[in-house]
């Protein structure tokens, strides 16, 4: 651990904070002569205050060891970019448009790469009224089923949760351009770029 480096951190996260050496030491039921000597790189934090000391200033312990925050470039998120993340023990999705690190239920969650359409996991779009009718032929079972559907457009995103014992099909409202995805918990995600729509009409 690169003290100097660390306290200069420390010190520059506290300011965005407006809070006083004492303020943080406080939080953190410590003298503020400890804040005062981490900043100023005379000694790191305790292993045992780190936990402490992240969520006092807001920034992840592996941040606060590299003494450094190493932020993304901009990317004003485009929406092309977006990546999936689901959490095998809670189910929780998350997306992101930018790299990340994210975890959920104490585990790293990587971003999900995407299969491009099979048969077995293949979409229908029919045009409804102003809608996308989206149906996928996929068995809807508790262990095999498809766990989400998501509408991706050049400005937003669109998640529809199924349940099992439930139909695979799902109402978008249309829009232009934009990619679909399907989420299935046995085979992962599942990219729909070249899906054909039809208009069905409805008398
Ligand atoms: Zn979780
Ligand atoms: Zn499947």
């Amino acid at each position: 651990m690169d003290c100097q480096k660390v306290g200069r951190l420390i010190l520059s996260l506290r300011k965005e904070k407006n809070m006083t050496q004492k303020d943080l030491a406080d939080l953190m039921n410590i003298s503020d002569k400890t804040i005062s000597k981490w900043e100023r790189g005379l000694g790191c934090p305790d292993v045992s205050l780190l936990s402490e000391l992240s969520k006092s200033l807001g920034v992840n312990i592996e941040k606060i060891l590299l003494g450094e925050l190493d932020p993304n470039e901009e990317n004003r998120g485009n929406m092309k970019n977006i990546n999936f993340y689901v959490c095998q023990s809670c189910s929780n999705i998350i997306t992101s448009t930018g790299s990340t690190s994210i975890s959920c239920c104490g585990r790293i969650l990587e971003p999900m790469l995407s299969n491009i359409e099979n048969d077995e996991h293949q979409i229908t779009v029919d045009e409804i009224e102003d809608d996308y009718f989206i149906k996928i032929q996929h068995e809807m079972s508790r262990d095999h089923y498809i766990a989400f559907i998501a509408y991706i457009s050049y400005d937003r995103v669109l998640i529809v949760r199924l349940y099992p014992e439930q139909a695979a099909e799902v109402r978008f409202p249309k829009m232009y351009g934009g990619t679909l995805y399907t989420y299935c918990n046995r085979h992962g995600l599942w990219k729909h770029e070249k899906t054909k729509r039809r208009t069905r009409r409805i008398n």
